[in-house]
């Protein structure tokens, strides 16, 4: 049986469970996670994407348990079938709403916003939303206070990094986002596609380093290059990523270089970055 067995819920905590949607990929790993918070009154994260084996196997293991369904975010993989579990068992939806960039998913509309710190109670657990900008503005993680649990949705995902795309993404927001992780009194992470993540606080510091060391990257290449298109850059900033990847590296990449403009050392006119330190 594998670690992700679809249709099958896994009990990674007295009160928590993680099925997972048979939707994997190269962006989604081995597909989306859905979790089940408590027994007798249920909360669900990230319903996943409409995949009807997946909303079967959700709607048979809550049954009519279900109370509230979370979202951490509405890409297409994460909120989707919301819309058909909450029809299906009453559950209230809750989630941010933003515009519609073209990855948004147009069918979660009917949901109660989440205020950052708000707390869900109930006999069996407290959840705790965490505002996380950053992948993009409307990300939300949510903290099973009694498992110390962060469901980090595509805030940290494992195994991968975190595609960030402007203007929804903003790398100076999701760099800010992985420092407030070092807030909380964590001893896992529950991301939105692969396993659990240990050592919470290293991780959070691993991949901020990893953003920085990649903004570095990004203005060494502009000091060389001189003023220039992003497209120059991608190659010489991505050298060690495989080149099939380039075109989302070229997102990132605007990304970084939107920061850059942010912090005050760069300026961009039209196609054209200039580093100004
Ligand atoms: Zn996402």
């Amino acid at each position: 049986m594998s670690e992700f067995p679809y249709g099958v819920p896994v009990e990674l905590t007295p009160r928590v469970r993680r099925l997972t949607a048979p939707n994997s990929g190269p962006m989604t790993g081995p597909g989306t996670n859905s979790y089940l918070i408590g027994h007798e009154r249920i909360a669900l994260v990230d319903p996943g994407p409409v995949i009807d084996s997946h909303i079967d196997a959700l709607v048979d293991t809550v049954a009519d348990r279900l109370k509230w369904i979370f979202v951490t975010h509405t890409h297409r993989d994460h909120s989707p079938a919301a819309k058909a579990v909450a029809a299906a068992t009453g559950a209230e939806l809750i989630g941010n709403i933003i515009p519609n960039d073209g990855f948004q998913d147009p069918t979660f509309v009917e949901a109660r916003a989440v205020a950052d710190d708000e707390c869900l109670s109930t006999d069996e657990f407290t959840l705790r939303a965490v505002h996380t900008p950053g992948h993009v503005a409307n990300h939300v993680c949510y903290l099973i206070e009694e498992d110390r649990m962060l469901i980090t949705g595509d805030h940290v995902m494992g195994g991968s990094t975190v595609v960030i795309i402007p203007p929804a993404g903003d790398m100076a927001q999701y760099i800010r986002s992985l420092e407030r992780m070092l807030d909380y009194d964590l001893t896992h992470l529950a991301p939105g596609h692969g396993d659990l993540i240990d050592a919470p606080h290293a991780e959070a510091r691993r991949l901020i380093a990893h953003r920085l060391k990649r903004e570095r990257k990004v203005s060494d290449a502009l000091a060389v290059a001189g003023p220039c298109p992003i497209s120059t850059l991608v190659p010489i900033v991505y050298d060690d990523v495989d080149q099939s990847l380039h075109t989302m590296a070229a997102k990132s990449l605007h990304a970084h270089l939107l920061k850059l403009v942010t912090d005050g050392r760069a300026s961009v006119d039209g196609e054209v970055w200039t580093l100004t330190d």
